[in-house]
């Protein structure tokens, strides 16, 4: 087991020095407690052989959080173990996973104590990224910013990043950090053609100005941008058993621009799921997409979206009216 390198380009984080694959897999949903271990670890698997060597976790993914990173930590120990140097495998914390105040928030004592529980789940001494999950304005940047310089200090992470922050946050963030000597590797935002909130808010700009790279996340809208909800709702998909995407998303408006996306997916002989892919990863500042699968099947479709011709200005055109 192990990539040949052949079938996922490498895109360069920002100013950086680091390469992440173009597709990124995040253990979100369907990688806690709920679901057979099996499935998980083929998927993983999968995905490692794939070259989608970026696994993206965080101390609240479950159910119950901490699962997913002691699911991972397990396939670590088992199987990828010996290819730990091939693996980026980033953590975040920050958003809520108990009742204590040391358990939320960007202050010091949350996030380093957050990191050394997620070391000691996954099985790593160290992460590739470590993450401030979630803008925290309660706390002063300047205390988030000193506990992720020092996790990189204290050898726990190789790089950091930032996530759901606001543009304005980001800059200040990559400016403190830049300060520091720790360069802003990362934002972690949402992005997808039904969410443009990155344009409008001027975070691809900044990104390149500031030199941080893009890995975006939900990039198929939790499944609504691929053909799985056109007629119905099928069994075993999310919008029947997460808490984050509910049948009433299903609505006959998304039925009608799904339906219309997925006409110039077809007539550019692709899917619309890889249509979804490629529209995020069309623009530079967009390192990777990270994406989630509940099978090696989706894994293995999702990753050739690459493999059509660039998207014509019509193309866009016509997308961005839908
Ligand atoms: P996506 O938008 O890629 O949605 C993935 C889901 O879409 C799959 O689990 C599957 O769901 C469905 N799907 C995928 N491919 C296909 C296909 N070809 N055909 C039909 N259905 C398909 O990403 P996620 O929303 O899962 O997010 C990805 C990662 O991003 C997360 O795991 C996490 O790491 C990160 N994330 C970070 C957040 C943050 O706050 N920083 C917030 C949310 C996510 P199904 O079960 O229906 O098959």
């Amino acid at each position: 087991m192990s990539p040949t390198y052949d079938d996922i380009p490498f895109r360069r984080a920002g100013k950086s020095g680091l390469d992440l694959p173009a597709f990124s897999f995040g253990l979100w949903q369907k990688f806690g407690t709920d679901h057979p271990f099996q499935t998980q670890r083929e998927i993983v698997l999968h995905a490692f052989d794939l070259g989608i060597v970026h696994f993206d976790n965080a101390d609240r993914y479950g159910p119950p959080h901490r699962a997913a990173q002691q699911f991972f930590g397990r396939v670590l120990q088992r199987d990828l173990a010996p290819h730990r140097d091939e693996l980026i495998l980033s953590t975040k914390a920050g958003n809520p996973i108990g009742r204590s105040p040391y358990q939320r928030g960007g202050s010091r004592k949350s996030l380093l104590a957050s990191l050394d529980h997620s070391l000691r789940d996954l099985g790593t001494d160290y992460v590739d990224i470590f993450y401030h999950h979630r803008q925290d304005d309660g706390t002063p940047l300047e205390e988030t910013v000193g506990a992720l310089v020092s996790a990189v200090q204290q050898g726990k992470a190789l790089y950091v990043g930032v996530s759901n922050y606001e543009t304005a946050r980001a800059h200040r963030a990559a400016e403190l950090l830049h300060a520091a000597g720790v360069p802003l590797l990362v934002h972690q935002p949402r992005y997808s053609i039904f969410d443009r909130t990155p344009e409008l808010t001027g975070l691809l700009g900044q990104a390149e100005s500031d030199g941080f790279g893009l890995v975006v996340y939900s990039p198929l809208a939790q499944g609504l941008l691929t053909d799985k909800y056109l007629d119905g709702i099928p069994a075993g998909a999310r919008a029947l058993d997460s808490a984050f995407l509910k049948p009433d998303a299903i609505t006959d408006d998304y039925r009608q621009r799904a339906a219309a996306l997925d006409k110039i997916a077809s007539e550019r002989g692709q899917s619309l799921a890889q249509l979804a892919l490629q529209w995020v990863l069309r623009r530079p500042e967009v390192t990777s997409a990270l994406i989630g699968a509940s099978s090696t099947a989706q894994l293995d479709h999702n990753v050739r979206a690459l493999d059509f011709p660039e998207l014509t200005p019509e193309e866009l055109a016509l997308i961005d009216g839908i």
